[in-house]
């Protein structure tokens, strides 16, 4: 049995579940009932409700670990906010937990031991009914290792279930326990790479370098599930631009530690593994990029002479 072995099946237990929170909320058609946070990004019940199940686990599983998660804002969950989320988790058969708004807020005690959570990834995506993904990561020592993403509707196959463990690969699931290994592609062409790219957080140097390059396919989604792409061989490579304002642990941690247990790498767009500490993900240029590793140093040295100037 492999060191984190308990930790991984929780991981995918759990995500399994918050699934069917996030789509309870669409089913009963309130997926879209949202909030703008501070930096006007929406947030839904779902991401409270998804979270809030998620943290609960964690804690009575891993008493002792940290907990770093997306969603702050408790002042969002007011009567009829917490009267829905009751009733979901009441239909789901979720007994606990009782008390709703202790549990968005609640982190533990500073340890070595950390999960990161996003509850639900791509919101916007959730919203309009388009991909969206549940991502869980677990590191020690700011180390990832192991992590579960779940992606409804992954290549039209329902349910995908991505999981990976340092030093042990990364497999998927789809709709089943039974887990399949998974690899990154062997393509090596520039011309005959497919581009996965940010359906509503892209930048325009990310489309006019690849044009540029000569990528002519491209996969637009929101997401984690990009990195699951590059991971499982359906992409070669993902560009994706970021800011430090918007750079978390949560949002990454996951997505670099599938495609390099796939055998691909993920880098800052100077070729630096990225680094995360605490709720922040870190970076030497404000971009990064997952391939199928073969392609890393190609992309990297293309991007260097051709844009590297101009990115902000
Ligand atoms: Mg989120």
């Amino acid at each position: 049995m492999s060191q984190y072995n308990r930790e991984l099946k929780v991981a995918i237990e759990i995500i399994r579940k918050a699934f069917l929170i996030t789509e309870w909320f669409r089913k009963k058609g309130i997926e879209s009932f949202y909030f703008k946070k501070l930096d006007q990004s929406p947030v839904t019940l779902a991401d409270f409700a998804s979270q809030i199940y998620l943290i609960s686990q964690l804690r009575e599983y891993f008493q002792d670990d940290q907990i770093i998660a997306e969603e702050e804002n408790i002042e969002f969950i007011d009567q009829e906010a917490e009267i829905l989320i009751k009733q979901c988790f009441e239909e789901l058969g979720i007994n606990k937990p009782t008390i709703l708004k202790e549990n968005i807020g609640y982190r533990g005690k500073s340890s070595e031991r950390k999960w990161t959570i996003d509850p639900i990834d791509g919101t916007i995506g959730y919203q309009k009914g388009l991909s969206y993904a549940i991502g869980v990561g677990f590191m020690v020592e700011s180390n990832p290792k192991i992590c579960a993403i779940a992606v409804p509707n992954y290549n039209e196959k329902s349910l995908a279930i991505f999981s990976a463990e340092e030093n042990q690969g990364a497999h998927v699931s789809y709709n089943t326990n039974v887990f399949k290994p998974i690899k990154v592609s062997q393509n090596e062409k520039i011309h005959k790479i497919r581009l996965c790219h940010s359906l509503h957080y892209d930048k325009p140097w990310v489309l006019d370098f690849a044009r540029k390059i000569g990528i002519r396919n491209f996969i637009q989604i929101d997401s984690m599930a990009k990195f699951s792409m590059v991971a499982d061989g359906t992409a070669d490579l993902y560009i994706k631009p970021l800011d430090a304002e918007h750079s978390f642990t949560w949002d990454f941690m996951p997505g670099d530690l599938i495609v390099r247990e796939a055998g691909g790498l993920v880098t800052d767009l100077k070729g630096e593994r990225l680094k995360f500490k605490e709720e922040k993900c870190l970076w030497t240029v404000p971009g990064i990029i997952a391939t199928n590793g073969i392609l890393q140093n190609k992309i990297l040295e293309l991007i260097k002479r051709n844009y590297l100037n101009h990115i902000n």
